[in-house]
């Protein structure tokens, strides 16, 4: 299809008319933007609202018998702003009062919150002057709500091969029913990367409002330096730790034929942003690519003399967990002993219970449980290469007094995570920012 680049808006960068503009301006400076995926209007100043919350709520007024036209016309007045200032030729009344009526009649929520990027994608489309393509015929899920990938592929290549210019909406598709179904919340990360793979973009760019990945957070750090390229593993390290710029399952379609994404700043389009590349990709690395971490996690050490000689241990062990519904994050083991760490929101109240159950099946010697850890992910896809990082990291948290609890050298072999208390986090992190940069 020749030189393609996707692009994806997100909901700041097409809150208001304002905002339509430079979007505007960006997509045209590019003829390689050929295909534009637009979020619902996003808040435009602090303490406003998301359109797609406000049709949350009107589809829970709804579903109640009560009224909601008091969230409704707040709604109507961002779709007319945009299409009065912008004087698009779009029957909008005449939509919103169609979405109006199918949500008082029973529409499912799933339909109610895409309406946001179905309108959102009318209008940009009108304003492009680009094709609008619904996503409904384009994006497949399955019976049970699933996202149905493989088929989406061909789908999305054979129906936008001849479409020279389009905007799909996204956050949304349908199943075989024709019933629409949306992703998770930010979804439209997801749309973007599933249309860049389908049509074999050669980019796939995601405008949001900030001028990509720091190394570290800034609310820690304040003068964190910006990432400048960072592999899909690299990233999915830093994600499940909590990155949250990127929907984290968006790198999954451009995965698989190595398409990079470009994270940039609608409000600073000269920015360079932060490129996601292709794990193979010979690219140069400081050491460290990034620091992210989460607090609050519980370890639950146990101790049995000889553990590694009974077949069944580690399975009892994990059994119990499993039957308690609860997701284990790491597993650090000596030779006589084993610590699960897991997320305290998780156990908080089963905890006696699990450790109950795990006396009982496992008969250990002791258990211990340690609360209030944090957990510091620190990754770099040059790690593995370069000497003397862990030394660097190490001393860094000795010099500011901080006691690391825990270490594992995660298996991917890009990262290290340690644990220290959650008083120390703040302290453990800007520390080992300042070792690196
Ligand atoms: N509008 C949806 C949300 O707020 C999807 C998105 O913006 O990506 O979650």
């Amino acid at each position: 299809m020749g030189d393609i680049t996707v692009v994806k808006f997100g909901g700041s960068s097409l809150a208001d008319s304002n905002q339509f503009k430079k979007v505007k301006e960006i997509v045209t400076s590019d003829n390689r933007r050929k295909f534009v995926v637009p979020s619902a209007p996003g808040k435009r100043y602090k303490g406003d609202h998301k359109v797609t919350d406000l049709l949350y709520m009107c589809y829970q007024l709804a579903s109640h018998g009560l009224n909601f036209d008091e969230v409704f016309n707040l709604i109507k007045d961002r779709y007319t702003e945009i299409s009065k200032e912008l004087d698009l030729d779009v029957d909008i009344e005449g939509f919103l009062k169609e979405i109006r009526y199918n949500i008082s009649n029973g529409a499912s929520r799933d339909y109610t919150a895409s309406r946001g990027e179905y309108l959102n994608g009318i209008l940009l489309a009108n304003y492009l002057g680009f094709e609008f393509i619904d996503p409904k015929d384009l994006i497949l899920f399955d019976e049970d709500g699933n996202f149905n990938a493989s088929n989406t592929e061909s789908n999305v290549s054979e129906k936008l091969e001849n479409i020279s210019n389009g905007v799909v909406p996204g956050f949304y598709g349908a199943n075989g029913n024709g019933e629409i179904i949306t992703f998770s919340r930010g979804g439209s990360d997801i749309t973007g990367s599933v249309i860049a793979n389908g049509v074999r973009a050669d980019l796939y760019e995601n405008w949001t409002d900030v001028s990509g990945f720091l190394v570290a957070d800034p609310n820690i750090v304040v003068d964190a330096e910006p990432m400048d390229i960072v592999t899909y593993r690299e990233l999915r390290e830093l994600s499940y730790m909590g990155a949250p710029v990127l929907h984290e399952e968006a790198i999954f379609p451009v995965k698989k034929h190595g398409i990079p994404i470009n994270i940039r700043n609608t409000n600073e389009p000269l920015d360079k942003g932060t490129m996601i590349v292709d794990d193979e990709s010979p690219v140069k690395s400081k050491g460290i690519t990034g620091i992210s971490g989460k607090k609050d996690f519980v370890v639950i050490s146990v101790e049995k003399t000889m553990m590694t000689l009974e077949k069944d241990f580690f399975r009892k062990l994990i059994s119990v967990f499993e039957t308690n519904d609860i997701f284990i994050e790491h597993m650090p083991s000596s030779i006589d002993s084993i610590s699960i760490v897991v997320q305290a929101s998780q156990v908080s109240h089963k905890l006696k219970k699990i450790i109950e159950e795990i006396r009982i099946f496992c008969n250990p010697d002791n258990i211990v449980t340690y609360p209030d850890m944090a957990l510091i992910a620190v990754v770099g896809r040059g790690m593995i290469r370069t000497k003397g990082i862990s030394a660097k990291i190490f001393s860094a948290l000795e010099k500011s007094s901080i006691n690391t609890r825990m270490i594992v050298q995660g298996s991917s072999e890009l990262n290290i995570i340690i644990g220290v208390e959650n008083k120390d986090f703040d302290k453990a992190i800007a520390s080992i920012y300042k070792a690196f940069y």
